[in-house]
């Protein structure tokens, strides 16, 4: 049996579900939780039960107002694999934060709780995860204990979920009752709930092998220009795409120029071959003019070049958006200029239904055209991520202001040399 890989998921639950509980417990069930870490567990608990959501609120300000100002990240490891989980706040206004920790993310655990079934928040955290691209749900069904642990309360909450989910587009979806302070289901099968017979939330979160945004074709954003002198001119980055080996022939792009691939160099040797993940240095067999922010693409299926898109636009900005003025947008490794040139619409991010717009404001989402000064090498974002996953940056305050998902373009560029 070959090892699952790392797995990044994202909680997301709306406030007192239970997700900082359901997370504190997890990680205690993966034996996640050091010696001492466990002691002052114990004695910040009182004489009482343990209160596992010790052990995630770590943020002081939530303590203090009761949210969480920003995003964990937390890395923890089971002998069958190694998670990173992105710990987001269940508040309305930090949607923006939700977003940060589903754009990284393979999988989502929603968390529901079982005595309030599928709020209008539910749909909002789906829709984000279904946006930002994540593809597979594990929908837990907290606070099991409260609704007597009774099968048909449940029941109603799958199905009415999957219906949700299904309408985001999110297909694969695995559901299951927990009662998280106790331990029901997380790290180990619970016996009061004898009606369910799946694997506990750990069980499916190692065994989890997301349907993943693999995209087969070879590319590699070039990160930086290796060239320490005369002899040596090598193109460093992290392939995004497919496989790569010695001999292939590739086309630098935006522009067309081709060539083969001479060696892949990498700290510990050259390697016959690399594939999508892997950060690698490569040389070709002849000198052409690349700059950081070209990408290096199979020659056979190139990417698709284009300087206007319509993509949506997740607004993160604390000032509106403002049509018509020039943004810096990232997407790969490459910087150049854009504007909004219009927003189609945007979209109500409790019910997905799109109202007109003329301004985006923070939290929002928009359906927008985007005019940029160069022609550049994309994808779909539900395609691939890194090439079709963009941000825009206030050229003045230096500050993200909005996350964009590439959609298609609206001009091809044909001839860029
Ligand atoms: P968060 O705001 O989603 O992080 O929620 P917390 O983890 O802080 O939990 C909110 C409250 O619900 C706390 O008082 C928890 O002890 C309680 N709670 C969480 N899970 C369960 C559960 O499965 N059953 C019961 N009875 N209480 C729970």
């Amino acid at each position: 049996e070959t090892q699952p890989g790392l797995l990044r998921f994202i909680a997301c639950g709306s406030v007192d579900d239970g997700k900082s509980t359901l997370l504190g417990r997890l990680l205690y069930d993966a034996g996640a939780v050091p010696d001492d870490q466990l002691d002052a567990l114990a004695r910040d608990s009182r004489a009482g039960p343990l209160d596992f959501s010790l052990l995630t609120d770590g943020l002081d300000a939530e303590r203090q107002q009761g949210i969480t100002i920003d995003v964990a990240y937390r890395y923890f490891q089971t002998a069958r694999r190694a998670f990173i989980v992105a710990d987001c706040p269940g508040h309305e206004q930090y949607t923006r934060n939700m977003a940060t920790g589903a754009s990284g993310a393979d999988l989502a655990v929603v968390l529901i709780d079982a005595r309030k079934g599928v709020l209008p928040q539910t749909r909002r955290h789906t829709y984000i995860c279904a946006l930002l691209g994540v593809r597979e749900v594990v929908l837990a069904v907290n606070k099991m204990d409260l609704v007597g642990g009774r099968r048909e309360v449940y029941d109603e909450i799958v199905a009415a979920y999957r219906e949700l989910a299904a309408s985001l587009g999110i297909a694969a979806v695995r559901c299951l009752p927990v009662i998280a302070p106790e331990g029901d289901n997380v790290g180990s099968r619970s016996t009061r709930m004898p009606w369910y017979d799946g694997p506990s939330l750990l069980e499916l979160l190692e065994a989890a092998q997301p349907a993943s945004a693999r995209f087969a074709d070879f590319r590699l954003p070039v990160q930086w220009v290796n060239r320490p002198d005369e002899s040596f001119r090598g193109y460093a980055g992290t392939l995004c795409g497919g496989a790569v080996a010695p001999g292939d022939e590739i086309v630098v792009q935006p522009g067309m120029q081709r060539a083969r691939v001479a060696r892949i160099v990498t700290a510990d040797g050259d390697l016959s071959c690399a594939v999508e993940g892997q950060a690698v240095t490569l040389t070709l067999d002849r000198e052409l003019d690349i700059i950081r922010g070209d990408v290096l693409a199979c020659a056979a299926r190139p990417a698709p070049v284009s300087d206007q898109f319509a993509a949506h636009l997740l607004w993160l900005g604390d000032e509106a958006l403002l049509p018509n003025r020039t943004y810096e947008l990232k997407l790969g490794t490459r910087s150049v200029h854009a504007r909004v040139s219009s927003i189609k619409h945007k979209v109500d991010v409790n019910s997905q239904a799109e109202l007109a717009a003329r301004r985006l404001e923070l939290n929002e989402v928009g359906y927008c055209n985007l005019d940029l000064d160069q022609p550049v090498p994309f994808e779909r974002y539900a395609d691939n991520r890194t090439l079709g996953g963009f941000i825009l940056v206030d050229r003045q305050s230096q500050a993200t202001v909005a996350c964009g998902m590439l959609d298609f373009a609206l001009r091809r560029a044909t001839n860029v040399h």
